[in-house]
C-alpha cells in the first residue's frame, strides 16, 4: 500500500479529470492554509493513495500552469493567483484565486508559547 505525501503540487484526483497548482511563497499561505482538513486527516491517520491510471492530459495541462507559475516566481511575469484549479470535463469550475494565510493554520502558524 502506498501513502500520499501532503505537499505534492501540482496535484490531481483519482478520476484524472481535475487538478490544481498551488504556489507557496515565503510568509504566504501554505498547504495547511489551503486545505486545513488535510492536516486533521494527517494527524488522525494516513490515507492510502487512490489507484490512478496513467492519464497524461490533465498532468500536461497542470504542468503548463506550473511552468507559468515558476516563471512568475523567477521573472517579472504577472500572476494574480496562488491557487489554480482546472477541470477538463468542466464538471467542476475552473478557479484562479489567491488563498490567504490562515492565522489559525496548524502548519505555518507557531503555537503560542513556542
Ligand atoms: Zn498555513
Amino acid at each position: 500500500m502506498q501513502f500520499c505525501a501532503s505537499d505534492s503540487t501540482p496535484d490531481t484526483d483519482e478520476t484524472a479529470d481535475w487538478g490544481y497548482v498551488f504556489v507557496q511563497e515565503p510568509g504566504q499561505a501554505c498547504f495547511g492554509c489551503l486545505f486545513p482538513h488535510a492536516l486533521e486527516e494527517e494527524t488522525s491517520g494516513r490515507a492510502p493513495c487512490a489507484k490512478v491510471a496513467a492519464v497524461k492530459d490533465i498532468l500536461k495541462a497542470l504542468s503548463g500552469i506550473a511552468l507559468y507559475a515558476v516563471d512568475t516566481v523567477l521573472m517579472p511575469r504577472r500572476r494574480e493567483w496562488n491557487y489554480r484549479q482546472i477541470s477538463l470535463s468542466a464538471t467542476m469550475p475552473d478557479v484562479a484565486r489567491t488563498i490567504e494565510r490562515r492565522h489559525d493554520c496548524k502548519l505555518c502558524t507557531p503555537a503560542e508559547g513556542s
